[in-house]
């Protein structure tokens, strides 16, 4: 007598129609492990949203005073960014409670032009630090379109699934830096004469991301490939800033200001700042460097970073909660070791920092080149209490071949 055929306990479905079939006395098909694998995934995302702590949303002048306590100067950015951040949270926590009103928030996503090494990353950084979000940084120029050699747009979300330890509801409400944004900005002025792998197609690839959709994301990074698991992330409540030197958009703020070098037609010439041209910069700027209307639409909040003076960078060695000056005593201060810093060596550092053209980013491979020696030596000293860092004393360290690899840095 011919074997009746095992069907589904679930659904009914015959062995022979499916290629992976399970079980013994009950049976289970392979769509039916689909499903119930989807079922737990769910259940998950719904547990994890229920073990989310709730984010303590400070108000825009608390989150400034904590900005103020690691980044020096940037105040019309912290201001701006405070309230962008407190009204992006504000959006989260409104949309939850009151899911039928049909009034949309929009996103505040924040695009923060400034020089390299003025504090826009640090910034976002400190941003998710207060808020306990995950955060990750993304750098705009590696990426390109699906398809070329180099980072899917994707990967960006892949990092920021990671700093959440996989936990996708914590995820879906992190904080995205995207670093070096102009670099992928239109080179030629004419959209359609060629294809500009590494520009406008990467626009369009990250607008995906920026508008608020559901994207399929490779859970350990690299190229997609077709039996690979993807995780679904929502990016609707992400926030994203991101940064960019956009070098020589001034002169593109300025003729929108309707300036020339002898004066200021629609402005008048004592209301324009002429040395700080940077901190007017507004969306159609953007737009005229080459970034596309739809990507400078979804970042409508548009905020400028002064380039760092001498006496900031001066400041950023001792004030910050964590500056280095502070994280060096500490360091010592482990071995019994105290650290005097005189006022003319931190006046060498900020001197070299400007002269080597590095500017904050510069002050800690200065400061590390200077201390090294000492740091490796006094541990094991046994009759070193101090070490008294003098201008002769940083000069010293600081000369010879040192001083070569820091000017190519
Ligand atoms: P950017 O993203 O603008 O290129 P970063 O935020 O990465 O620059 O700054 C590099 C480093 O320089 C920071 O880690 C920090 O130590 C220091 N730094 C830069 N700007 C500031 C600032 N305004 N206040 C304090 N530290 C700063």
């Amino acid at each position: 007598m011919l074997k009746k055929e095992n069907k589904c306990s679930f659904c009914g479905t015959g062995e022979k129609q499916v290629k992976l079939f399970y079980g013994n006395n009950a049976f289970v098909c392979e769509n039916c492990i689909a499903t119930g694998q989807k079922l737990l995934e769910e259940q998950d995302k719904k547990r994890n949203i229920e073990n989310l702590s709730p984010i303590d949303v400070k108000k825009p002048r608390e989150i400034k005073e904590f900005l103020d306590q690691y980044v020096i100067g940037q105040d019309d950015a912290k201001r701006t960014l405070a309230v962008a951040v407190y009204n992006h949270f504000k959006r989260i926590t409104y949309q939850k409670q009151d899911e039928l009103n049909d009034v949309e928030i929009e996103k505040s996503n924040i695009i923060m032009v400034g020089a390299t090494g003025t504090g826009k990353t640090l910034m976002a950084r400190t941003i998710a630090k207060m808020l306990n979000v995950p955060f990750c940084i993304a750098d705009a120029t590696v990426l390109t379109e699906a398809g070329y050699v180099g980072e899917d747009v994707e990967n960006i979300l892949t990092r920021l699934l990671q700093a959440a330890d996989y936990n996708i509801a914590a995820a879906e409400r992190g904080i995205v830096f995207i670093d070096e944004i102009d670099k992928i900005a239109r080179k030629s002025d004419n959209p359609s004469l060629t294809r500009d792998v590494s520009g406008e197609g990467v626009q369009q690839a990250l607008l995906k991301l920026l508008e608020g959709a559901h994207v399929n994301v490779p859970p350990q990074g690299g190229r997609k490939h077709p039996d690979q698991k993807l995780i679904t992330i929502n990016t609707k409540n992400i926030l994203f800033i991101a940064g960019g030197a956009f070098d020589g958009i001034e002169p593109r703020i300025a003729s929108r200001l309707n300036t020339n070098t002898i004066g200021f037609v629609n402005v008048q010439a004592d209301e324009v700042d002429k040395d700080n041209i940077i901190k007017y910069v507004a969306p159609q700027d953007l737009k005229s460097f080459g970034l596309i209307p739809e990507i400078v639409g979804r970042f409508p909040v548009v905020t400028s970073l002064n380039t760092l003076d001498r006496e900031a960078l001066r400041r950023i060695l001792i004030e910050p909660k964590d500056a280095l000056v502070k994280q060096y005593t500490k360091l010592l201060e482990i071995d019994n070791i105290k650290l005097i810093f005189d006022d003319g060596a931190l006046d060498f550092v900020v001197d070299k920092a400007i002269e080597f053209k590095l500017g904050a980013r510069g002050l800690r491979s200065i400061l590390e080149a200077i201390m090294t020696d000492a740091m490796f030596e006094l541990p094991s000293d046994q009759n070193s209490a101090k070490l008294h860092i003098t201008v002769d004393y940083a000069n010293k360290q600081l000369s010879g071949k040192v001083l070569k690899q820091l000017k190519s840095a």
